[in-house]
């Protein structure tokens, strides 16, 4: 099924492709690193046991599934290896060992399947344990009535579900962070152990394949870069053009060349008449700038000269900036500093400069998982351009009941 895939892979590993660029004749050379995706479809083209109740449904370590279901680290000892993988395979049977057959894509060189081994984020956090620890904390929120709109400040500290609640914050932090520091790895092995030994203790049940798949989360950190780049996500987002197409088309035979084809044929389409490829920067009607109350003459100085116009909102690189929203200014070891946008300005150069009011951070809050801030009318304005952030993601101050004001950031920085 997979053969002419396989050559494929090969040719582009061994051959490449040409391309021209300005006259100047290069050869690319691509080399299978991973193979994405979703636990089951990994499962059954890798050549593992395509049943997720069988005894060793885990791709990466030969765990039984009893020591699996209490499991709250990897376990080293029974990680796969190419060795023991080779016996598994010779030993043709895939209740004791998990490995249906040899993995067909081993054939291509410098690719194995137990060395080049991923995981996806999407299936096992954001639609498998998170979906199963909310159901836990929200169950024993209400049963403790302490469940009204907003849950946070109305949960004592140390309340165990909470905390269950924090610990998946936490590795959706990590997972969602697109930078990273290696190190994160352990603190995220350890975080998971607490967040497995917790849903072990609370829900009453045994952790299920996908709380397993996290105890390899760190290593493969490690091995494959920030987790949430390996996510399907991008692939899923193609499930229902795919869906169509095999829905209108009444012949059956080979349908997943057809459907390939189709989808090559939608690409090709989709560049050659740019659509959805519009420009980096979008943004609302312009204004000249000029000197307000709030921005004083002596301010407008001493701002970039290339700045022509300040728009009420814009668009940049799929990212959304409106004048009230939060820009992260500055992360450090233990704090972050944050900035409310006050104006956009755009110029020459295309690119956004914020005028922000600069905000006091009290200090992050690990009850709600975020920094509790101070507005400051007397702050002086201060200004950047988008490229200067730590990080392009704004975010935006959220107001408890209690007056207190906090900015939680999307993902880990
Ligand atoms: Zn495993």
């Amino acid at each position: 099924m997979f053969a002419s895939l396989i050559n494929d892979l090969i040719d582009l590993q061994e051959n490449g492709i040409t391309i021209t660029v300005n006259s100047n004749i290069i050869q690319v050379y691509f080399v299978l690193g991973l193979v994405l995706g979703d636990n089951l479809g990994l499962n059954s083209i890798l050549g593992f046991v395509s049943s997720f109740s069988a005894n060793y449904c885990c791709r990466i370590c030969r765990s039984h599934k009893t020591s699996a279901q209490k499991m709250l680290l990897e376990c080293t000892e029974s990680l796969r290896s190419e060795e023991n993988y080779m016996l598994d395979v010779l030993q043709e049977n895939v209740s004791e060992t998990g490995v249906n057959e040899l993995c067909v894509f081993n054939a291509i060189p410098n690719y194995h399947v137990i060395i080049n081994s991923v995981c996806d984020f999407m299936h096992d956090v954001t639609e498998g344990v998170a979906r199963y620890d909310m159901a836990v904390i929200i169950t024993q929120l209400i049963n403790d009535k302490y469940f009204t709109l907003i849950v946070g400040e109305l949960v004592p500290i140390e309340t165990p579900v909470w905390q269950l609640y924090i610990a998946l914050r936490k590795i959706v932090d990590i997972c969602c962070a697109k930078t990273i520091q290696s190190e994160c790895s352990h603190l995220l092995d350890q975080i998971v152990a607490e967040h497995n030994r917790l849903y072990l203790l609370l829900s009453g049940s045994n952790l299920k394949p996908k709380f397993h798949m996290l105890t390899h989360y760190g290593r493969l950190l490690i091995k494959n870069g920030p987790l949430i780049l390996t996510s399907c996500i991008r692939f899923e987002a193609k499930h229902k053009i795919l869906k169509a197409f095999a829905n209108s088309i009444p012949c059956r035979i080979n349908l997943g060349h057809t459907l390939a084809n189709k989808i090559q044929l939608q690409m090709a389409s989709r560049y050659l008449t740019m659509s959805g490829l519009g420009p980096d920067l979008k943004m609302s009607k312009s204004f000249i700038i000029a000197p307000t109350v709030e921005l004083s003459s002596i301010f407008l100085n001493k701002i970039p000269t290339e700045l022509k116009v300040y728009v009420s909102w814009l668009d940049y690189k799929g990212i959304l900036y409106q004048p009230g929203m939060v820009l992260v200014l500055e992360v450090n070891l233990d704090n972050c500093i944050f900035g409310e946008i006050v104006k956009i300005f755009i110029g020459e150069l295309k690119i956004p400069y914020f005028i922000y009011k600069q905000i006091i951070t009290v200090g992050f809050d690990s009850h709600y998982y975020a920094y509790q801030v101070e507005l400051n009318s007397q702050f002086e304005f201060g200004g950047c351009y988008l490229t200067d952030l730590p990080d392009p993601t704004p975010t935006i101050i959220r107001t408890l009941g209690n007056g207190i004001n906090f900015v939680s950031l999307r993902y880990a920085l």
